[in-house]
C-alpha cells in the first residue's frame, strides 16, 4: 500500500481551513493508502508556545481528527507525536547540513512569520528541513496539504533527489496532493491572506471547536466587498469566493452549484447558508469530539503510533547515517 503523510501543528485550536486542506483529506482517502498522522509539536515552538497549552492542542487536535472521521482502528493507520520519535530531529540536522541556507529564507512561510516577530528563531528558517524529515522518514508517496505548504514539499523533494544522486537511492520522492476545493480558505477578516489557527484575531478563523453562536457572528461579519454580485472570481472578490468555496467544502457540493445557489442573491442570505453548512457539519464532530476524549482511547492510540513510527524510521535513518558516514560501519 502506498503511503499518505500529513501532520497539522498543535499551535491552537484546529481550523476550517485544516479540515479542508489537511483533515477531510486524510478521511477520504483512508481506506486506499497506509496513513502516517502526526502532531508535528516540534514544529509548533518554532514561534513562543505556552507549555500548558501545546500539551493541551497535543491531545485535543488528536480528539479532533477522530472526531472528523478518521479512523483509528483501520490497521493502516498510524496516529503519533512527532517528539516522540526522535530520527525526526535526527534526520532534520542531517538535511539543514545539506541545505543552503537561501532555499530557507526565500520559503513563503518563513518571510510571513518572521514578520510577525521583532525577532525569530533559527527553528523557523530551518523549519522545512524537519518538515522534510517528518515527510522521507517514512518514504510517503503523497502528502495531503494546503496550497501554503506546497513549497515546503516541494524542498523535501528536491532534498529527497539531491541526496538519492549523492548517496544512492534511499528516500522516495513525495507529491503534494493539494485539494481542488478548499487549497486556501481565507481569512475571514482578511480575505487577501489564508485563515491560520495562530492568528491574533479571533474573528478572523472558524475553529472546529467553535460554538454555533460563534460560527454564525464570525461568518456572519465575514468582509466581502461593495459590488453586491455573488460570483466566483478569487482574484477580485476573494471575500464571496471564500465563502463559496467553505459553503462547497461544507455541503459537499461543487463551486458551480454553490454559485448557481446563490447567485441573484443578497450577500446576507450567502452568509446564512454558509454558517448554516458549517455548523450542521460540525455540530455533530462536536459531540462525538466529546465522546472520544471521554474514551481515554488517545494514550493507547498514542502508544501504538509511537512504537510503529519509530520502527519505520529506525530503519530509513540506519540507511541515511550509514549513507553520510556517521558512526561505525
Ligand atoms: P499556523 O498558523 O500555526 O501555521 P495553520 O492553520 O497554518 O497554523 P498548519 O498546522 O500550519 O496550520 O497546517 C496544517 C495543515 O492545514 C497543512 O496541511 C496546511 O496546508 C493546511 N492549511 C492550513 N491553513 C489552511 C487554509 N487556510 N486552507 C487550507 N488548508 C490549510
Ligand atoms: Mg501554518
Amino acid at each position: 500500500m502506498d503511503r499518505l503523510l500529513t501532520g497539522l501543528q498543535p499551535s491552537g485550536a484546529l481550523t476550517i481551513g485544516n479540515y479542508a486542506g489537511g483533515i477531510s483529506q486524510i478521511v477520504n482517502y483512508q481506506k486506499d493508502y497506509e496513513t502516517f498522522l502526526f502532531v508535528p509539536d516540534m514544529h509548533a515552538i518554532t514561534v513562543p508556545q505556552d507549555p500548558e497549552a501545546l500539551h493541551r492542542n497535543i491531545i485535543n487536535a488528536i480528539a479532533m481528527y477522530i472526531a472528523c472521521g478518521v479512523d483509528p482502528d483501520l490497521e493502516n493507520m498510524h496516529i503519533y507525536i512527532q517528539s516522540e520519535n526522535l530520527y525526526h530531529a535526527n534526520l532534520s540536522w542531517i538535511f539543514e547540513c545539506h541545505t543552503p541556507h537561501g532555499d530557507l529564507t526565500r520559503m513563503h512561510q518563513f518571510k510571513a512569520k518572521s514578520a510577525l516577530h521583532e525577532t525569530f528563531t533559527e527553528g523557523l528558517v530551518t523549519y522545512p528541513d524537519l518538515m522534510a524529515a517528518d515527510i522521507l522518514l517514512y518514504d510517503a508517496k503523497y502528502v495531503p496539504t494546503g496550497i501554503d505548504q506546497k513549497q515546503h514539499v516541494e524542498l523535501a523533494r528536491n532534498l529527497a533527489i539531491r541526496f538519492n544522486n549523492r548517496y544512492g537511492e534511499i528516500f522516495r520522492v513525495p507529491e503534494p496532493m493539494i485539494p481542488t476545493i478548499g487549497a486556501k480558505i481565507r481569512d475571514l477578516q482578511n480575505p487577501e491572506q489564508k485563515m491560520s489557527k495562530s492568528t491574533t484575531n479571533p474573528k478572523a478563523s472558524v475553529f472546529l471547536s467553535d460554538t454555533e453562536k460563534q460560527i454564525r457572528k464570525k461568518i456572519m461579519s465575514a468582509v466581502t466587498d461593495s459590488d453586491g454580485v455573488i460570483k466566483f472570481d478569487e482574484e477580485n472578490k476573494p471575500g464571496v469566493s471564500n465563502l463559496l468555496t467553505i459553503y462547497s467544502v461544507f455541503s459537499g457540493c461543487s463551486i458551480e452549484d454553490a454559485v448557481a445557489k446563490f447567485e441573484g442573491g443578497g450577500y446576507g442570505d450567502l452568509k446564512k447558508g454558509v454558517a448554516d453548512a458549517v455548523v450542521e457539519k460540525l455540530m455533530p464532530v462536536q459531540e462525538e469530539y466529546n465522546k472520544v476524549i471521554e474514551s481515554g482511547r488517545i494514550n493507547e492510540i498514542l502508544d501504538e503510533g509511537r512504537e510503529f513510527s519509530n520502527k519505520i524510521a529506525a530503519e530509513k535513518y540506519e540507511q541515511v547515517r550509514k549513507a553520510v558516514g556517521f558512526g561505525r560501519i
